[in-house]
């Protein structure tokens, strides 16, 4: 069984001396596509370093709207040029974050920027997005960023919203939170959306310890679909694969 981790900081300061242990325990417990989005312009190097390194692991340079002020025409031109690489096969994590104290002005600036370099480089989109739906998929849709597609991260909205995601080409990232006990929506998109549109991610460190959740998030993903484990490490790694038009580095 291989499972794959579409969402996941493995250069996250608090993981900087267990990297490679990190990778090795993923590896044991069947997780054999890493995907690491970018936050910071500062990370991509290190970013695509990695991904050289370790088989398993591969890129997604982007700016997080966090980081939103950083975008310029020299930054895209580096990302443009990353994008060229064989360990980046996406560009991510961008959007829109409406709580995030930064202008909303600049996220969108930096958004469609780099939608754009993703499109012409034939790359798909990782997007963050809180409660800035409509205008993310109003942003994708424009760009026409259907031909390239891309995965929703960190998935939680509701079913309507799944669907209209859907249409215009991306993946449901389905994490930890299908964990919660109180969890409602998203067990009612899981069940409800083309098992085709599913992929897997962790978002570790900050909503796992480690990349090994990722099986308890597929655990219960196969119940709520009444597939096997094997089916869900197949369909779903399938999904991440073709999304990201993986071949060998
Ligand atoms: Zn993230």
């Amino acid at each position: 069984m291989i499972f794959s981790d579409t969402h996941i900081h493995l250069l996250a300061p608090e993981w900087r001396d267990t990297v490679p242990r990190r990778i090795e325990r993923a590896t044991q417990a069947g997780i054999e596509l890493l995907l690491q989005p970018g936050v910071g312009s500062a990370d991509w190097d290190n970013l695509i370093e990695l991904a050289r390194l370790q088989r398993s692991v591969y890129a997604a340079p982007g700016l997080h709207p966090m980081c939103a002020a950083e975008w310029s025409a020299s930054v895209a031109e580096q990302l443009r040029e990353l994008c060229c690489l064989p360990q980046v096969v996406a560009v991510g994590e961008i959007g829109l974050d409406a709580v995030l104290e930064v202008d909303q002005q600049l996220q969108e600036n930096a958004f469609r920027g780099q939608v754009e370099v993703a499109i012409s480089a034939g790359l798909p989109v990782l997007i963050h997005c809180r409660k800035k739906i409509a205008e993310v998929l109003n942003i994708l849709r424009q760009a026409g960023a259907g031909e390239v597609g891309g995965i929703l991260h960190g998935f939680s909205g509701s079913v309507e919203t799944a669907r209209q995601a859907i249409e215009i080409g991306l993946l449901i990232g389905v994490g930890p939170v299908l964990l919660r006990e109180n969890a409602r929506k998203l067990p009612a998109v899981v069940e409800q959306i083309p098992a085709e549109m599913l992929v897997l991610e962790t978002d570790a460190p900050d909503m796992a310890t480690g990349p090994e959740v990722l099986i308890d998030v597929a655990r219960k993903l196969a119940e709520l679909r009444g597939w096997s484990m094997e089916e869900t490490a197949k369909i779903t790694t399938a999904n991440a694969r073709r999304l990201l038009k993986l071949q060998d580095k």
